[in-house]
């Protein structure tokens, strides 16, 4: 496996599946890696490329940008095993090159939708957009692979290159969650331990939204079931999975929440309703 740090190092790794990440990868990012070593071997065994890069234009609070983990070696590590071809972490230079400057793609209605993440962090989806789309642009990939942790972004990225009509096949991977139900990520490095065991809270929110089958019962009862947990929510809202507008019915629904503990702020999402895992009690305290 190579790590590639400029474009020229990664062009003969183009043309296959790229997952996009911005590192201190967990056990969730690699089984996305594990599925697209899977897809490309069904696919004539395309290369598989690792894209590690903390996007700056995507973070709208600076101390989230400067204490995001990060530790190269060990995700490198870490994709060789899981049988990436190629770690793509780029310089913020060849990502955005100061005499060419890198557009924002027009920005898909979902990147909008009212109340929830846009509200919350304005520019960020204008940022992962203008990122994902130069990642497109230098891997060619002919497919991607996005996780469902981050409904609103692979509902974004859908739907931009659905706009863009770029050739690439955009694949959802379902969440991979710890013991106790919480949604891997790399920001739960930075929880104290108090505040992990607190982080329960949202999953316990997302499953109490899905005993209702009234969407306004729902966001109620899930958010103050997070909340009694420590959480401080900034939303917990049903929505239609495919435009995160008003849930219709006969619809697919999707509940999505974020709400942070100290300065960390989490996000996660399930089916609305009836959502469990796969058996809850087992690992709830
Ligand atoms: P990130 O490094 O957090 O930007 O994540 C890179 C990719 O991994 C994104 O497509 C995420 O949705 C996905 N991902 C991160 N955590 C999880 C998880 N727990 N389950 C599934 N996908 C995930």
């Amino acid at each position: 496996m190579r790590i590639a740090h400029t474009i020229d190092e990664l062009a003969p790794h183009t043309g296959g599946v790229l997952i996009p990440t911005m590192g201190a990868l967990h056990p969730g990012h690699l089984l996305l890696v594990e599925a697209a070593r899977k897809y490309a071997d069904e696919h004539s065994g395309i290369p598989v490329v690792v894209s590690v890069f903390v996007n700056p234009t995507q973070f709208n609070e600076q101390l989230d940008f400067d204490t995001y983990p990060k530790r190269l070696d060990q995700d490198a590590r870490a994709c060789a095993n899981a049988g990436a071809t190629c770690v793509f972490a780029p310089s913020v230079p060849t990502m955005y090159p100061t005499d060419d400057p890198v557009p924002v793609p027009p920005l898909p209605q979902v990147a909008s939708s009212p109340m929830l993440e846009d509200h919350h962090r304005p520019g960020h989806f204008p940022g992962v957009c203008q990122v994902c789309k130069r990642l497109f642009d230098l891997c060619k990939p002919s497919a991607t692979i996005f996780g469902e942790k981050d409904w609103q972004q692979l509902s974004c990225i859908r739907a931009m290159c659905a706009q863009l009509d770029l050739p690439i096949d955009v694949i959802g991977h379902p969440t991979i969650r710890e013991p106790d139900g919480v949604a891997m990520s790399s920001r739960n490095l930075n929880l104290t331990t108090a505040q992990r065991k607190q982080a329960v809270g949202i999953v316990r929110g997302l499953i109490e939204a899905g005993q209702h089958a009234n969407p306004a019962d729902a966001e109620r009862a899930g958010r103050d079931t997070a909340e009694s947990h420590g959480v401080r929510m900034e939303y917990l809202a049903v929505r239609d999975a495919s435009t995160l507008l008003a849930p219709k019915p006969d619809e697919p629904a999707r509940v999505l929440a974020a709400g942070r503990l100290g300065d960390v702020r989490l996000i996660d999402n399930a089916p609305w309703p009836n959502f469990s895992l796969d058996a809850p009690d087992a690992h709830l305290e």
